[in-house]
């Protein structure tokens, strides 16, 4: 075919019209859209009066078959002469396998999937068969946004197109099945131009999608912000339909509250935030975002959109929005550009009003590297000699938001083979990791740590991991599991390693127990790490240095560096952050003391006479590498009361 489906005059020649009548023969639901301009299906139609020949053959099924057999046979030779390794056999194969439904399209994607083609060589055919180009590019650069302002997304990614450039009177459109007439037409409409398709990959139009529809969704956009804030000012914000959970890309022209929430995800999972707080005030509601741990104010959306916000979140979150005076929680499944997030959502009534708390838990941000955390060379291999042990239990501890969870997983995944049975017990499960059996504690349904725990045990487990230990019960199961042969990963709320055996003594396990199965205990905290285009070297004050134990001959040859602030970390003077780790392994000296019952302190000396490096030295060395900066360290080590 050598008509150029470019041109509107040649929209109906002979041989495509025929095909437009036959798949409209086949999947009447295809071709009908509400949007088509009849006068466009009407012109299509009259160029297209069937011969008494095509006509006889619509009317036989079997000579439509035939018709549409020696089609799909086009691709196929087509794709034999491309690709030489491809038979004739195998794609008559093909063909009597996609039977009667059998497009073109259907043979290329069976080729595809037995990976008897490629979808380069595909696209190619496709385009050879069609007459319509190849697209050149579809980088970022080459899309026009103006023009994908114009076509709603669930429409671009229904049909698996993307208008991306303007020439003169047409545009662009990257397409993938030639097949579609129908959508020719509606874009047509929706872009008042000729359209000029292009064929271009699946994968390659829906990753462009993702990019050109992000930024139109607005991250930190300030006219944006003002648009939704003048939304929720003059609309009714009583008579609105919350219901509707999906792709949050998706909704585009929908009520200002499920718009200002959909935003305030998008631009938290957009800037990485862990948190979004919306905090009920007597005037006004703040809304905040902890980034970085550090907690900055985002809007203030007026007081009367508080019960609207209040109800759209609840009900993502599957909480009974009628209850308002007992704190709840519940969990959004969205997607972001074709991406799971997941987002923990917690109430607390207040007196203004519930103030709600949302965890993202971004998944793809989550680094399960050992090697990826930031421990140095030592603490690597001491971390990794002690998740290869085959039993005994292994303690992190630190606050809330110190990477714990983090830690856990990289350690599991660092251990994970399929002669390992691993099972966690969790609250809730962060992430899914291939190859591990996870259990969600369920409270209300009486699934606890210590339930779970039980059941776990049940499952013949090599590996354990408890997401937190806080009560005598699921202390005690998880050492008897770990005196039984079984290695047990858990973290537990202190502040350095050696509190967390005083911590399990307080709570009622016996220090015997204890002696006998703890292995390690691990303390750690996250530091924001200073931002490489604009941290300033800089000599501290001899206070700063003394508070840190730098002496003059750590610091010799060493730069420390301060926050300064630059457009590529939001004047903030830092981005993304780091782990800092004090790691205790238990040896003879310090079961001992367990035994006798000794205190955190005096636990904790002994362990730095033998070469403990405490939370704080270890932030001291990430100083002096230039990864972070005094203040970080001593702000997030208030607590590491120094052991001399
Ligand atoms: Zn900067």
């Amino acid at each position: 075919m050598s008509q150029n489906p470019w041109d509107d005059d040649n929209e109906a020649t002979a041989s495509e019209s025929t095909l437009v009548i036959e798949r409209e023969k086949i999947k009447p639901q295809e071709t009908k859209n509400a949007k088509s301009d009849p006068t466009v299906r009407a012109t299509i139609k009259a160029n297209a009066s069937p011969t008494p020949e095509q006509l006889t053959a619509a009317q036989n099924k079997e000579a439509l078959e035939d018709t549409l057999r020696k089609f799909s046979n086009k691709l196929g030779e087509i794709l034999v002469s491309i690709n030489p390794t491809l038979t004739e056999e195998q794609v008559e194969h093909a063909v009597s396998q996609s039977n009667e439904k059998s497009t073109s399209e259907m043979i290329g994607e069976i080729l595809l999937k037995k990976k008897l083609v490629t979808e380069d060589e595909l696209v190619k055919a496709l385009s050879m068969q069609s007459g319509i180009p190849m697209t050149k590019k579809l980088d970022d650069a080459e899309i026009d946004l103006e023009l994908t302002n114009k076509i709603p997304i669930s429409f671009a990614k229904k049909h698996l197109i993307l208008p991306y450039e303007k020439v003169g009177s047409s545009v662009l459109v990257a397409i993938s099945d030639p097949n579609d007439i129908s959508v020719i037409d509606d874009l047509r409409i929706l872009l008042q131009s000729n359209i000029k398709p292009t064929l271009s990959k699946k994968n390659d139009i829906m990753n462009a999608i993702h990019r050109a529809y992000e930024p139109t969704a607005a991250q930190g956009d300030p006219e944006l912000h003002q648009n939704l804030m003048n939304d929720l000012d003059s609309q009714d914000l009583t008579s609105v339909d919350l219901n509707e959970t999906q792709d949050l890309l998706d909704s585009d022209d929908e009520a200002p509250i499920i718009r200002l929430v959909n935003t305030l995800l998008f631009r938290a999972i957009k800037e990485k935030a862990s948190d979004i707080h919306i905090e009920p005030a007597e005037k006004d509601i703040t809304v905040r975002f902890r980034i970085d741990g550090i907690l900055y104010e985002i809007m203030r959306p007026p007081k009367r959109a508080q019960a609207s916000i209040t109800s759209r979140v609840k009900i993502m979150a599957g909480i009974d929005i009628a209850e308002k005076r007992i704190p709840q929680d519940g969990r959004i499944k969205t997607r972001l550009g074709g991406k799971n997030v997941d987002i923990r959502v917690s109430t607390l009534p207040t007196s203004y009003g519930e103030r709600l708390v949302l965890r993202i838990l971004d998944t793809a941000s989550v680094v399960l590297n050992l090697e990826d955390l930031g421990f140095d060379d030592q603490q690597l291999s001491l971390i990794k000699k002690i998740t290869q042990l085959s039993h005994g239990i292994f303690l992190v501890t630190g606050p809330t938001g110190s990477g714990k969870t983090s830690t856990l997983y990289a350690c599991l995944t660092s251990i994970n083979t399929p002669d390992l049975n691993i099972i966690t017990v969790e609250n809730p499960v962060e992430i899914q990791l291939a190859g591990l059996g996870q259990i969600q504690v369920d409270e209300k349904v009486g699934l606890t740590f210590a339930e779970g725990l039980r059941s776990i045990l049940r499952q013949d487990p090599d590996v354990i991991m408890v997401g937190e230990i806080r009560d005598k019960e699921t202390a005690e199961i998880a050492i008897q599991a770990s005196l039984t042969g079984h290695f047990v990963f858990s973290t537990i709320h202190t502040n350095d390693a050696a509190s967390s055996i005083t911590r399990l003594v307080d709570m009622g396990v016996e220090p015997f127990l204890i002696s006998s199965s703890l292995v390690a205990a691990m303390a750690q905290r996250l530091v924001r790490r200073l931002c490489p285009s604009c941290k300033e070297a800089y000599m501290p004050t001899p206070q700063e240095l003394k508070e840190l134990n730098i002496t003059p001959e750590k610091l010799k040859g060493r730069t420390i560096y301060r926050p300064k602030g630059c457009p590529a970390c939001a004047k903030t003077g830092y981005k993304g952050r780091m782990a800092i780790y004090e790691i205790m392994p238990v040896d003879d000296t310090i079961r001992s003391m367990i035994l006798k019952n000794t205190d955190a302190g005096t636990i904790k000396k002994a362990a730095a006479s033998s070469g403990l490096a405490t939370l704080r030295e270890d932030g001291t060395k990430k100083i002096l590498s230039g990864f972070t900066s005094i203040e970080e360290v001593l702000r997030a080590t208030q607590e590491d009361t120094l052991v001399a």
